[in-house]
Protein backbone atom coordinates (compact mmCIF):
# COMPACT_ATOMS: atom_id res chain seq x y z
CA UNK A 1 0.00 0.00 0.00
CA UNK A 2 1.50 3.31 -1.15
CA UNK A 3 2.30 5.56 1.88
CA UNK A 4 1.66 9.31 2.81
CA UNK A 5 4.26 10.33 0.30
CA UNK A 6 2.59 8.45 -2.43
CA UNK A 7 5.51 6.35 -3.45
CA UNK A 8 5.44 2.65 -3.48
CA UNK A 9 6.70 0.68 -0.20
CA UNK A 10 10.63 0.09 -0.31
CA UNK A 11 10.71 -4.43 -0.76
CA UNK A 12 11.39 -5.37 2.67
CA UNK A 13 15.28 -6.48 3.89
CA UNK A 14 15.55 -9.80 4.15
CA UNK A 15 18.31 -11.44 5.93
CA UNK A 16 20.50 -14.38 4.94
CA UNK A 17 18.36 -16.90 5.35
CA UNK A 18 15.51 -15.33 3.07
CA UNK A 19 13.66 -13.68 5.94
CA UNK A 20 12.27 -10.05 6.10
CA UNK A 21 13.64 -8.47 8.92
CA UNK A 22 10.58 -6.80 9.93
CA UNK A 23 8.11 -9.90 10.41
CA UNK A 24 4.73 -9.29 11.66
CA UNK A 25 3.66 -9.27 15.37
CA UNK A 26 2.25 -13.07 16.45
CA UNK A 27 -1.52 -12.01 17.18
CA UNK A 28 -2.11 -15.91 15.84
CA UNK A 29 -3.84 -18.91 17.54
CA UNK A 30 -0.21 -20.33 18.35
CA UNK A 31 2.51 -20.09 18.37
CA UNK A 32 3.09 -16.92 20.75
CA UNK A 33 6.21 -14.98 20.52
CA UNK A 34 8.29 -15.71 23.13
CA UNK A 35 9.63 -12.83 25.77
CA UNK A 36 13.18 -12.10 26.03
CA UNK A 37 14.79 -14.33 28.68
CA UNK A 38 13.52 -17.36 26.80
CA UNK A 39 14.59 -15.80 23.89
CA UNK A 40 18.15 -15.38 25.40
CA UNK A 41 18.30 -18.66 26.16
CA UNK A 42 17.09 -20.65 23.30
CA UNK A 43 19.77 -19.11 21.29
CA UNK A 44 22.87 -20.25 23.75
CA UNK A 45 25.53 -22.55 22.54
CA UNK A 46 24.54 -26.34 22.72
CA UNK A 47 25.45 -28.15 26.19
CA UNK A 48 25.48 -31.57 26.18
CA UNK A 49 21.88 -33.42 27.37
CA UNK A 50 23.60 -35.58 29.72
CA UNK A 51 25.38 -35.53 33.14
CA UNK A 52 25.03 -33.61 36.26
CA UNK A 53 24.41 -30.26 34.83
CA UNK A 54 21.75 -31.33 32.41
CA UNK A 55 20.44 -33.84 34.76
CA UNK A 56 19.72 -31.17 37.36
CA UNK A 57 17.97 -28.76 35.00
CA UNK A 58 15.77 -31.12 33.26
CA UNK A 59 14.60 -32.87 36.81
CA UNK A 60 14.11 -29.01 38.14
CA UNK A 61 12.10 -28.25 34.57
CA UNK A 62 10.00 -30.95 34.54
CA UNK A 63 9.32 -30.81 38.95
CA UNK A 64 8.07 -26.95 37.65
CA UNK A 65 5.87 -28.67 34.69
CA UNK A 66 4.49 -30.75 37.25
CA UNK A 67 3.46 -28.37 39.63
CA UNK A 68 1.86 -26.50 36.65
CA UNK A 69 -0.19 -29.20 35.93
CA UNK A 70 -1.12 -30.31 39.55
CA UNK A 71 -0.24 -34.14 38.83
CA UNK A 72 1.66 -35.83 41.33
CA UNK A 73 2.92 -38.22 38.52
CA UNK A 74 6.26 -36.81 37.13
CA UNK A 75 5.38 -35.75 33.68
CA UNK A 76 6.55 -36.84 30.60
CA UNK A 77 8.38 -34.01 28.41
CA UNK A 78 9.19 -35.37 24.76
CA UNK A 79 10.85 -33.83 21.78
CA UNK A 80 8.11 -33.12 19.18
CA UNK A 81 4.78 -30.96 19.51
CA UNK A 82 1.87 -31.22 21.24
CA UNK A 83 0.23 -34.30 18.54
CA UNK A 84 3.66 -36.53 19.55
CA UNK A 85 1.86 -36.46 23.22
CA UNK A 86 -1.02 -37.32 21.99
CA UNK A 87 0.02 -39.89 20.38
CA UNK A 88 1.77 -41.14 22.88
CA UNK A 89 -1.55 -40.94 24.85
CA UNK A 90 -3.36 -43.09 22.78
CA UNK A 91 -0.25 -45.35 21.73
CA UNK A 92 0.13 -45.99 26.13
CA UNK A 93 -3.19 -45.57 27.37
CA UNK A 94 -5.52 -47.32 24.89
CA UNK A 95 -5.35 -51.28 23.05
CA UNK A 96 -6.44 -51.10 19.68
CA UNK A 97 -10.53 -52.43 19.81
CA UNK A 98 -11.08 -50.60 22.70
CA UNK A 99 -14.28 -48.06 22.69
CA UNK A 100 -13.57 -44.30 22.92
CA UNK A 101 -16.27 -41.70 22.73
CA UNK A 102 -15.05 -38.23 21.49
CA UNK A 103 -16.67 -35.11 21.58
CA UNK A 104 -16.77 -33.14 18.09
CA UNK A 105 -15.85 -29.82 19.16
CA UNK A 106 -14.26 -28.65 15.91
CA UNK A 107 -10.81 -28.67 14.31
CA UNK A 108 -9.23 -29.96 17.16
CA UNK A 109 -12.04 -32.58 18.17
CA UNK A 110 -12.21 -33.75 14.81
CA UNK A 111 -8.46 -34.34 15.05
CA UNK A 112 -8.72 -36.61 18.58
CA UNK A 113 -11.50 -39.08 16.07
CA UNK A 114 -9.26 -39.49 13.43
CA UNK A 115 -6.55 -40.48 15.71
CA UNK A 116 -8.63 -42.67 17.71
CA UNK A 117 -9.25 -44.17 14.11
CA UNK A 118 -5.90 -44.18 12.92
CA UNK A 119 -4.74 -46.29 16.57
CA UNK A 120 -7.44 -48.52 15.27
CA UNK A 121 -10.09 -47.50 18.30
CA UNK A 122 -14.07 -47.76 17.98
CA UNK A 123 -15.19 -44.23 17.38
CA UNK A 124 -18.52 -42.94 19.04
CA UNK A 125 -19.10 -38.99 18.09
CA UNK A 126 -20.59 -36.69 20.34
CA UNK A 127 -22.05 -33.89 18.61
CA UNK A 128 -21.78 -30.67 20.16
CA UNK A 129 -23.52 -27.11 18.95
CA UNK A 130 -20.76 -24.66 17.62
CA UNK A 131 -19.83 -22.41 20.51
CA UNK A 132 -21.46 -24.34 23.34
CA UNK A 133 -19.99 -25.96 26.13
CA UNK A 134 -19.43 -29.60 26.07
CA UNK A 135 -22.68 -31.39 27.68
CA UNK A 136 -21.30 -34.01 30.36
CA UNK A 137 -24.81 -35.47 30.37
CA UNK A 138 -24.05 -36.53 26.85
CA UNK A 139 -20.93 -37.92 27.72
CA UNK A 140 -22.24 -40.26 30.45
CA UNK A 141 -24.61 -41.28 28.16
CA UNK A 142 -22.33 -42.29 25.14
CA UNK A 143 -19.88 -43.63 27.91
CA UNK A 144 -21.50 -46.39 28.93
CA UNK A 145 -19.35 -49.43 28.35
CA UNK A 146 -16.84 -47.25 26.95
CA UNK A 147 -13.24 -47.45 27.89
CA UNK A 148 -11.94 -44.24 27.44
CA UNK A 149 -13.31 -40.30 26.64
CA UNK A 150 -11.46 -37.73 24.68
CA UNK A 151 -11.99 -33.98 24.45
CA UNK A 152 -10.15 -30.84 23.97
CA UNK A 153 -10.04 -28.52 26.79
CA UNK A 154 -9.94 -25.79 24.46
CA UNK A 155 -11.04 -25.91 21.11
CA UNK A 156 -8.80 -23.93 19.30
CA UNK A 157 -11.12 -23.36 16.14
CA UNK A 158 -13.76 -21.40 18.22
CA UNK A 159 -12.49 -20.24 21.57
CA UNK A 160 -14.54 -22.58 23.75
CA UNK A 161 -13.22 -23.95 27.00
CA UNK A 162 -14.50 -26.82 27.66
CA UNK A 163 -16.12 -28.04 31.27
CA UNK A 164 -13.23 -30.94 31.89
CA UNK A 165 -13.78 -31.35 35.55
CA UNK A 166 -17.35 -32.37 35.17
CA UNK A 167 -16.54 -34.77 31.81
CA UNK A 168 -14.32 -36.29 33.99
CA UNK A 169 -17.19 -37.03 36.54
CA UNK A 170 -19.05 -37.96 34.00
CA UNK A 171 -16.58 -40.33 32.13
CA UNK A 172 -15.71 -42.12 35.49
CA UNK A 173 -19.40 -42.38 36.34
CA UNK A 174 -19.21 -44.56 32.97
CA UNK A 175 -15.93 -46.39 34.13
CA UNK A 176 -14.01 -44.74 31.07
CA UNK A 177 -11.01 -43.25 31.36
CA UNK A 178 -10.10 -38.40 30.49
CA UNK A 179 -7.96 -37.67 28.33
CA UNK A 180 -7.41 -34.42 27.63
CA UNK A 181 -6.43 -32.32 25.11
CA UNK A 182 -4.77 -29.08 26.89
CA UNK A 183 -2.51 -27.45 23.92
CA UNK A 184 -4.47 -24.09 23.58
CA UNK A 185 -4.87 -24.24 27.60
CA UNK A 186 -2.49 -24.67 30.11
CA UNK A 187 -1.03 -21.30 31.45
CA UNK A 188 -4.15 -19.57 30.09
CA UNK A 189 -6.91 -21.69 32.03
CA UNK A 190 -6.58 -23.11 35.54
CA UNK A 191 -5.77 -27.11 35.08
CA UNK A 192 -5.61 -29.48 38.00
CA UNK A 193 -4.72 -33.39 36.90
CA UNK A 194 -5.34 -34.98 40.49
CA UNK A 195 -7.47 -32.25 41.42
CA UNK A 196 -9.57 -32.35 38.42
CA UNK A 197 -9.80 -36.22 38.06
CA UNK A 198 -8.13 -35.75 34.77
CA UNK A 199 -6.29 -39.65 33.72
CA UNK A 200 -4.50 -38.03 30.70
CA UNK A 201 -3.51 -34.75 29.86
CA UNK A 202 -1.81 -33.51 27.31
CA UNK A 203 -0.42 -30.19 26.21
CA UNK A 204 2.57 -28.64 24.11
CA UNK A 205 5.42 -25.65 24.64
CA UNK A 206 4.73 -23.27 22.24
CA UNK A 207 0.98 -21.63 23.61
CA UNK A 208 0.02 -21.29 27.09
CA UNK A 209 3.57 -22.04 27.81
CA UNK A 210 5.33 -19.59 26.29
CA UNK A 211 8.09 -21.25 24.90
CA UNK A 212 8.76 -22.38 21.25
CA UNK A 213 7.59 -25.33 19.79
CA UNK A 214 9.01 -28.32 19.87
CA UNK A 215 8.19 -30.36 22.75
CA UNK A 216 5.16 -32.59 24.05
CA UNK A 217 4.10 -33.10 27.26
CA UNK A 218 1.96 -35.50 28.64
CA UNK A 219 0.78 -36.15 32.45
CA UNK A 220 -1.10 -39.18 33.67
CA UNK A 221 -3.72 -39.05 36.73
CA UNK A 222 -3.83 -42.42 38.69
CA UNK A 223 -6.33 -43.85 36.20
CA UNK A 224 -4.37 -42.92 33.32
CA UNK A 225 -1.08 -44.61 35.51
CA UNK A 226 -3.20 -47.87 35.71
CA UNK A 227 -4.19 -48.52 32.58
CA UNK A 228 -0.45 -48.03 31.53
CA UNK A 229 0.70 -50.76 33.98
CA UNK A 230 -2.44 -52.78 33.02
CA UNK A 231 -1.75 -53.47 29.06
CA UNK A 232 -1.77 -56.62 27.72
CA UNK A 233 1.25 -55.98 24.78
CA UNK A 234 3.69 -53.16 24.63
CA UNK A 235 2.60 -49.88 22.19
CA UNK A 236 3.55 -50.37 19.06
CA UNK A 237 5.92 -47.33 19.07
CA UNK A 238 9.43 -47.73 20.95
CA UNK A 239 9.64 -43.96 20.87
CA UNK A 240 6.65 -43.55 22.23
CA UNK A 241 6.64 -45.87 24.87
CA UNK A 242 5.91 -44.11 28.38
CA UNK A 243 7.44 -47.88 30.19
CA UNK A 244 10.38 -47.20 28.06
CA UNK A 245 10.56 -43.17 29.18
CA UNK A 246 10.52 -44.39 32.87
CA UNK A 247 13.19 -47.27 32.53
CA UNK A 248 14.94 -44.44 31.26
CA UNK A 249 14.12 -42.41 33.98
CA UNK A 250 14.64 -44.94 36.86
CA UNK A 251 17.69 -46.57 35.50
CA UNK A 252 19.45 -43.84 33.58
CA UNK A 253 18.42 -40.90 35.96
CA UNK A 254 21.61 -39.59 37.41
CA UNK A 255 22.65 -38.96 34.12
CA UNK A 256 21.31 -39.38 31.23
CA UNK A 257 16.97 -39.42 32.32
CA UNK A 258 15.40 -40.10 28.82
CA UNK A 259 16.03 -42.37 26.03
CA UNK A 260 16.77 -39.82 23.25
CA UNK A 261 18.57 -36.44 22.82
CA UNK A 262 16.84 -34.00 24.21
CA UNK A 263 16.65 -30.86 22.40
CA UNK A 264 18.35 -28.82 25.53
CA UNK A 265 17.47 -25.35 23.99
CA UNK A 266 14.03 -26.03 23.96
CA UNK A 267 14.52 -27.59 27.61
CA UNK A 268 16.25 -24.21 29.05
CA UNK A 269 13.42 -22.17 27.66
CA UNK A 270 10.39 -24.09 28.86
CA UNK A 271 12.22 -23.62 32.17
CA UNK A 272 12.55 -19.59 31.86
CA UNK A 273 8.79 -19.72 31.42
CA UNK A 274 7.82 -21.98 33.90
CA UNK A 275 9.82 -20.07 36.54
CA UNK A 276 7.95 -16.99 35.14
CA UNK A 277 4.60 -18.45 35.42
CA UNK A 278 4.79 -20.17 38.91
CA UNK A 279 6.41 -17.19 40.33
CA UNK A 280 3.92 -15.11 39.27
CA UNK A 281 1.01 -17.41 40.33
CA UNK A 282 -0.97 -19.56 38.02
CA UNK A 283 -3.90 -18.10 39.27
CA UNK A 284 -2.85 -14.37 38.74
CA UNK A 285 -1.57 -15.19 35.06
CA UNK A 286 -5.27 -17.20 34.05
CA UNK A 287 -6.73 -14.10 35.53
CA UNK A 288 -5.33 -11.70 33.92
CA UNK A 289 -5.15 -13.44 30.39
CA UNK A 290 -9.08 -13.77 31.48
CA UNK A 291 -9.18 -10.24 31.88
CA UNK A 292 -7.43 -9.32 28.55
CA UNK A 293 -9.28 -12.03 26.56
CA UNK A 294 -12.27 -10.21 27.91
CA UNK A 295 -11.04 -6.96 27.03
CA UNK A 296 -10.69 -7.87 23.68
CA UNK A 297 -13.90 -9.75 23.17
CA UNK A 298 -15.77 -6.94 24.50
CA UNK A 299 -13.50 -4.63 22.12
CA UNK A 300 -15.03 -6.97 18.80
CA UNK A 301 -17.94 -7.08 20.04
CA UNK A 302 -18.45 -3.11 19.70
CA UNK A 303 -17.28 -3.41 16.35
CA UNK A 304 -19.89 -5.54 15.67
CA UNK A 305 -17.89 -9.16 15.43
CA UNK A 306 -20.05 -11.52 17.94
CA UNK A 307 -17.93 -14.27 19.65
CA UNK A 308 -18.13 -17.54 18.96
CA UNK A 309 -17.89 -19.18 22.16
CA UNK A 310 -21.32 -19.01 24.28
CA UNK A 311 -21.78 -16.74 27.11
CA UNK A 312 -19.32 -18.47 29.92
CA UNK A 313 -17.80 -20.97 27.62
CA UNK A 314 -15.12 -18.27 26.29
CA UNK A 315 -11.84 -19.19 25.98
CA UNK A 316 -8.33 -16.89 27.49
CA UNK A 317 -5.88 -17.83 25.28
CA UNK A 318 -7.89 -17.56 21.77
CA UNK A 319 -10.59 -15.15 21.13
CA UNK A 320 -12.65 -15.81 18.23
CA UNK A 321 -15.38 -13.74 17.20
CA UNK A 322 -18.06 -13.65 13.71
CA UNK A 323 -16.93 -11.89 10.48
CA UNK A 324 -18.69 -11.16 7.11
CA UNK A 325 -14.83 -10.76 5.79
CA UNK A 326 -12.79 -12.44 7.81
CA UNK A 327 -9.99 -11.95 4.66
CA UNK A 328 -10.10 -8.51 4.66
CA UNK A 329 -10.08 -7.39 8.39
CA UNK A 330 -6.61 -10.01 8.72
CA UNK A 331 -5.05 -8.67 5.60
CA UNK A 332 -5.81 -4.98 7.04
CA UNK A 333 -3.66 -5.57 9.85
CA UNK A 334 -0.64 -7.33 8.34
CA UNK A 335 -0.18 -4.12 6.37
CA UNK A 336 0.04 -2.77 9.47
CA UNK A 337 2.21 -5.41 10.88
CA UNK A 338 0.21 -8.03 13.28
CA UNK A 339 -0.78 -11.36 12.18
CA UNK A 340 -4.31 -12.76 13.79
CA UNK A 341 -5.88 -15.88 12.80
CA UNK A 342 -8.87 -17.11 10.21
CA UNK A 343 -11.42 -19.41 11.32
CA UNK A 344 -10.84 -23.28 11.21
CA UNK A 345 -13.46 -25.76 11.07
CA UNK A 346 -16.88 -24.90 12.02
CA UNK A 347 -15.53 -21.08 11.73
CA UNK A 348 -13.49 -21.73 8.30
CA UNK A 349 -13.81 -18.44 6.68
CA UNK A 350 -16.67 -16.80 8.77
CA UNK A 351 -14.37 -15.89 11.67
CA UNK A 352 -11.05 -14.24 12.85
CA UNK A 353 -9.54 -15.61 15.69
CA UNK A 354 -6.95 -13.59 18.16
CA UNK A 355 -4.57 -15.50 20.01
CA UNK A 356 -3.12 -14.07 23.46
CA UNK A 357 -0.51 -15.88 23.86
CA UNK A 358 3.51 -14.95 24.87
CA UNK A 359 5.12 -11.63 25.45
CA UNK A 360 2.40 -10.09 22.56
CA UNK A 361 -0.48 -10.69 25.33
CA UNK A 362 -0.26 -7.51 26.14
CA UNK A 363 -2.95 -4.72 26.79
CA UNK A 364 -1.57 -2.32 23.96
CA UNK A 365 -0.99 -5.21 21.31
CA UNK A 366 -5.20 -6.15 22.21
CA UNK A 367 -5.40 -2.03 21.36
CA UNK A 368 -3.57 -2.08 18.41
CA UNK A 369 -5.25 -5.54 17.00
CA UNK A 370 -8.96 -3.12 17.97
CA UNK A 371 -7.76 -0.45 16.13
CA UNK A 372 -6.92 -2.48 13.16
CA UNK A 373 -10.45 -4.08 13.15
CA UNK A 374 -12.44 -1.00 13.52
CA UNK A 375 -10.70 0.44 10.65
CA UNK A 376 -11.12 -2.66 8.21
CA UNK A 377 -14.48 -3.12 9.13
CA UNK A 378 -15.97 0.82 8.94
C1 LIG B 1 -2.30 -26.18 18.43
C2 LIG B 1 -3.17 -27.30 18.82
C3 LIG B 1 -2.86 -28.62 18.50
C4 LIG B 1 -1.65 -28.98 17.68
O1 LIG B 1 -0.52 -28.86 18.46
P1 LIG B 1 0.94 -29.15 17.88
O2 LIG B 1 1.82 -28.64 18.99
O3 LIG B 1 1.06 -28.37 16.62
O4 LIG B 1 1.09 -30.58 17.67
C5 LIG B 1 -3.68 -29.63 18.96
N1 LIG B 1 -4.76 -29.36 19.71
C6 LIG B 1 -5.10 -28.10 20.03
C7 LIG B 1 -6.32 -27.86 20.87
C8 LIG B 1 -4.33 -27.03 19.58
O5 LIG B 1 -4.67 -25.78 19.90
Amino acid sequence: MPDASGLPPTPPRRDRLGVPADMPSLMIAGPGEVHDETLEVFGRQMIAHYGDIWTDVHRRTVAMVGELLGASDLPYVIPGTGTTCLDAALFNVFEAGQKVVVANTGFFGIRLMEMARQHRLELHEVPVDVGAPIDPDAIRDAARGADGVLSVHVETATGVRHPIEDIASAAHEAGAVYMVDGIASVGGELVNVDRMGIDVLVTGTQKGLEAPPGLGILALGPGGRERVKSRTQAPQSWYLDLEVWDWYRREWGAWHPHPVTMPTNLVLALFTSMQRILDMGVDTVVGSRADLAKKCREGLRNLGLEPVPHAGAEANLVVAAWADDPATIQKHLLDKGIMISGGLTPTHGKAIRVGLMGATATDEMVDRVLEGVAEAVS
